[in-house]
């Protein structure tokens, strides 16, 4: 379909001044119908949150961070001009006019659930889902008074009636072939706009209940419904000028990736890289539609695309890092070298639900290094204790052994494939930075090397 969609993130979402430079860039590139997928305003997810666990253990303190919270959203439209204050309430036009009233309705049922949550003292995870809901769901009617003031056509959408999902609270499964099916009747049942804004990271269950995609979800909405439509692209405005080679608030020297293959995005992704919300990549990758990730403010530059085919190859594309990191590890011959024990280890921590994020095994078979993150570590080792209570008695294992302290670095790029070398330079580099590797694991794409160190 004719169409493009664009993600603008927190931090384009921040103040009336962030807000100005978004209209500006859509209407700077006019003539084109957009998809428009907000997040909620920079900050506000993580006050909703600490908003909910005060009010549930009884703290007061709630109260003034809703209020500060309310005048932070109607600051912002009275600085746009676009609240409904006296003298603008004889004049208005009826988009501009309904805006402080639909924000004021979201901020008086945010105050009532909180309220609940205060009386009854307590905070499911589907509750915590409704409560998140509002920081987009406050976003969006603001942004959209905002393009309106602006002249652009605006047709809005509640996210939750094309997300469909499970019941996981917090980090909900999309069920894909019905949300794309609504996403497109959704879109094409009226064409009638320049823009169709709707929320990032939320969705709805087969019950009715909202939920959420999980922290950074919003890349994923948009991901959805690029995928959905057969967008021509994927945009992402954000903070930083593209993906870049690491992390810029770990390596200042960090330089934008003019390009990469959706593979080497996923890596990086996975492994900590915070700028794209992993589960993105894939639906745009089964479409073949390009990503492209760049700076709202300066909206002039290339940035980052993504795509199948890059024209360049590149031995080593990016480095990301993920902390809170344990090693849990299993020794001894007579166990591990049995067919079905892996197998069995794997049984018991799915059981569990704790994620393995990394995996090696030595050729002798004599032991098994499992690295997960430090919030599975205590379901792991309930798990694996109980599970193989009879070989540790029986000594065919040695007790579990834990560190913990750790951090994975990956090294991810396509032109790894079948080149020597690189892991080679790799440690070189980190035995001259007095830096001892705990444990690597390479996958068979070679398209990344994952190293444990100290996080220190
Ligand atoms: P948005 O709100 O637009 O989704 P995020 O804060 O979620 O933005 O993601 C952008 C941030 O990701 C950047 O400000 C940057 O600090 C961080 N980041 C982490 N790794 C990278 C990387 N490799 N390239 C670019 N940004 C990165
Ligand atoms: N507002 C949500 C979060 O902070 C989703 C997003 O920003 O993508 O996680
Ligand atoms: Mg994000």
């Amino acid at each position: 379909m004719d169409l493009e969609v664009l993600k603008f993130g927190g931090s384009s979402l921040a103040s009336a001044d962030e807000l100005r430079k978004v209209a500006n860039v859509l209407l700077a590139r006019r003539g084109q119908r957009r998809v428009v997928v907000c997040s909620a305003m920079g900050g506000v997810t993580n006050d909703l949150i600490n908003i909910g666990l005060r009010a549930s253990r009884g703290d007061e303190s709630f109260r003034p961070s809703i209020a500060a919270l309310e005048e932070r959203h109607l600051n912002v439209a009275r600085d746009l001009g676009i609240a409904q204050d006296d003298d603008r309430a004889n004049s208005p036009s009826k988009e501009t006019e309904a805006l402080p009233d639909e924000l004021q309705t979201r901020l008086n049922e945010l105050k009532a659930l909180c309220d609940g949550l205060f009386l009854i003292g307590e905070l499911s995870a589907k509750s915590m889902d409704q409560l998140v809901s509002y920081g987009e769901r406050m976003a969006v009617p603001l942004v959209s008074a905002w393009l309106k003031a602006n002249g652009l056509n605006v047709r809005r959408v509640d996210a939750r009636d094309w997300i469909c999902t499970d019941q996981q609270y917090g980090a909900a499964e999309v069920q894909r072939e019905s949300t794309r099916q609504l996403i497109r009747q959704g879109v094409t049942s009226d064409l009638q706009f320049e823009i169709l804004i709707t929320e990032g990271f939320i969705g709805k269950c087969a019950q009715g209940h909202t939920t959420t995609l999980g922290r950074g979800g919003s890349d994923y909405t948009a991901s959805l419904i690029a995928s959905a439509v057969e967008a021509k692209c994927m945009e992402k405005s954000t903070d930083v000028p593209g993906m870049l080679t690491s992390d810029p608030r770990i390596v200042d020297e960090a330089m934008i990736i003019p390009e990469m293959s959706y593979e080497e995005a996923m890596e990086l992704c996975h492994f900590g890289a915070k700028v794209i919300y992993h589960p993105t990549i894939q639906p745009l990758r089964d479409s073949g539609i390009p990503l492209i990730v760049r700076s709202t403010f300066e909206s002039d530059a290339r940035g980052t695309h993504v795509v199948k085919d890059p024209k360049t190859k590149a031995l080593v594309r990016g480095l990301s890092s993920v902390n809170n990191i344990s090693l849990i590890t299993l020794e001894g011959g007579q166990s591990i070298g049995r067919p079905g024990f892996s197998s069995r280890v794997f049984s018991l921590l799915a059981e569990y639900n704790v994620n393995v994020v990394l995996i090696t095994q030595s050729s002798s078979e004599h032991s098994l290094t499992l690295g997960v993150s430090n919030a599975d570590l205590e379901a792991a080792q309930l798990a694996l204790n109980q599970g193989l209570e009879a070989d540790i008695l029986l000594s065919r294992l040695a007790p579990i052994r834990i560190d913990t302290g750790l951090s994975i670095v990956a090294i991810v790029g396509g032109g790894m494939v079948s080149t020597s070398g690189v892991s080679g330079k790799a440690f070189q580099a980190l035995a001259t930075a007095h830096v001892n590797v705990r444990a690597i694991a390479q996958g068979s794409t070679e398209r990344n090397i994952s190293i444990v160190v100290k996080t220190e």
